[in-house]
């Protein structure tokens, strides 16, 4: 059993002034893995106050010392990348194929920063006026558990390629992949004060966070409920916010859609990351005349899915990640049978031979209708609704009928179409038949349309969240 007792100021781990003592609990078998001791207020504001110092002269260093601390923080993540995958899995259920392309990506996005920065127009020159680019200040970074220390990496990458210096308020259920993640920035050698850290809760060192006047920027992944008090409170104080928040992406199949690719597609898409995805195509909208097919096509292939331990490589679904998400789903699942939605495959309970962890059954709906709570609210969880529709108008109309506008997805066999269609889907990210790797080097921006968020991650896109414009005009 592991315990921490730390947060990560000023580049030392120090005790925490927080008492409060949280059980990390391991989602496969329920056993105790870890302790981790809570922040308070004043451990928050001694980590702002290492990062207003770190400020000063971090905010004028170079190009090329802020590719070098990329450089030094991708090496020392991926030089422990196996014990990163094994936490994940331990503490979060992550299963292997997931967890190895979150961690590769989480120390990929320092390189690609360094990629990204070459590209940002840090000096121009308009009319009379020189305009440049500066860090916005320090920023608060404010992170969920379904991802940890991607999230984590992908804002604290462009926040020190722009220059700001951070403060991180990672999930409490994340604490042992976090403290994994803290000593690799430790052992990174950057000058103390450019990265901090405090574990604890939401209310109390996010909330310290969000309305402390030395923050200028927040940066928020979490979901839409927290992610409109973070901008609440952040607005006493103006700050800049990014807000990445949740979704209830639709996943379109058109009527020329090949089943045999769609389906596996659909699965891929809806149950990615146990369920537990943000981008997840959780609404599987069919065309009418096809659901006898679609519905044989999820019964044949949804029973080859491994649910089970996740350190099993051929694992597609492992657990939830506690028990308050595991009752969470269940409550969804019963939900929509009062609804008159029907179960097509998995329902209520575990699934049998494991009842000792926060496994759920996959689950399918059809019958339902995207006004059903099912169509509406986010899961996050392994159950997909299957909605119908008539025409392609349809199709898209009920897509975007939707608060959020995270992700689309789209299966055809005609690519062009496929793209008109995405054309008219109201989400920042659409994908027509393929899994797009975020994590490649290209810098394509990712973020919400409506209530699922503010700002874009990744690339030049990202950088440019913490950063703000001066122009100076000189005679
Ligand atoms: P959450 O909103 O409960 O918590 C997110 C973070 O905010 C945690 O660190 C939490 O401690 C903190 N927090 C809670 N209350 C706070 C407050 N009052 N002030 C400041 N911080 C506070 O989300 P979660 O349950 O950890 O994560 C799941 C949610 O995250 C889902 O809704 C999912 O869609 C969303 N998500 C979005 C993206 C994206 O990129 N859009 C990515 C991953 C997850």
């Amino acid at each position: 059993m592991k315990t921490i007792t730390t947060h990560f100021i000023n580049g030392k781990f120090v005790e925490s002034k927080g008492k409060e003592i949280l059980d990390l609990i391991n989602p496969s078998n329920k056993k105790i893995i870890g302790q981790v001791t809570l922040g308070n207020e004043e451990d928050a504001r001694d980590a702002i106050r290492a990062a207003k110092e770190a400020f000063k002269a971090y905010a004028k260093s170079t190009l090329a010392e802020r590719i070098h601390y990329l450089q030094q923080l991708h090496d020392a993540i991926a030089a422990r990348a196996d014990e990163h995958i094994a936490i994940r899995a331990k503490e979060y259920g992550g299963v292997y194929l997931h967890s190895q392309a979150s961690v590769s990506g989480a120390a990929k996005v320092f390189l690609n920063m360094k990629k990204s920065l070459s590209e940002v127009p840090f000096h121009k020159k308009l009319g009379q006026a020189e305009v440049m680019l500066k860090p916005v200040g320090v920023a608060g970074l404010i992170t969920p558990w379904n991802a940890a220390i991607f999230m984590i990496c992908n804002k604290v990458a462009p926040a020190l390629a722009a220059g700001c210096t951070v403060v991180i308020k990672p999930s409490e259920l994340s604490a042992l992949q976090t403290q994994l993640l803290l000593e690799c920035f430790d052992a990174a050698g950057l000058p103390p004060g450019i990265i901090n850290a405090v574990n604890g809760r939401g209310d109390v060192v996010g909330n310290e966070l969000t309305t402390h006047p030395d923050i200028a920027k927040v940066s928020f992944t979490g979901s839409t409920a927290v992610g409109k008090s973070v901008m609440r409170n952040a607005a006493e104080t103006v700050k800049r916010v990014t807000l990445e928040l949740g979704g209830k992406s639709a996943h379109i199949l058109l009527d020329d859609a090949d089943l045999e690719k769609a389906i596996p597609f659909a699965l891929t898409a809806g149950f990615m990351n146990n369920g537990q995805a943000c981008i997840a195509g959780t609404r599987v909208l069919v065309p009418e005349h096809r659901l006898a097919d679609v519905k044989a096509a999820f019964r044949k292939a949804v029973p080859n899915l491994k649910v089970g331990n996740p350190t099993d490589e051929d694992t597609v679904v492992g657990p939830l990640v506690n028990e308050k998400q595991y009752n969470r789903v269940q409550s969804y699942i019963r939900k929509g049978i009062e609804e008159g939605a029907e179960i097509l495959i998995g329902g209520e309970g575990h699934p049998e031979g494991l009842e000792a962890g926060y496994f759920v059954k996959p689950t399918i709906f059809v019958n339902v209708t995207n006004d059903m709570k099912i169509a509406r609210e986010e899961i996050f969880g392994p159950v997909l609704a299957v909605i119908t529709y008539k025409n392609e108008e349809e199709a898209i109309r009920i897509a975007n009928d939707s608060v959020y506008g995270l992700q689309g997805w789209i299966s055809t066999t005609d690519p062009e179409r496929g793209k008109e269609v995405a054309d008219r889907i109201e989400a920042g990210i659409v994908m027509v038949n393929q899994l797009y790797d975020l994590y490649n080097d290209a810098g394509v921006p990712a973020g919400g349309y409506k209530q699922s968020g503010i700002g874009r991650e990744f690339g030049v896109y990202g950088i440019e969240e913490y950063l703000q414009t001066q122009a100076i005009f000189e005679k």
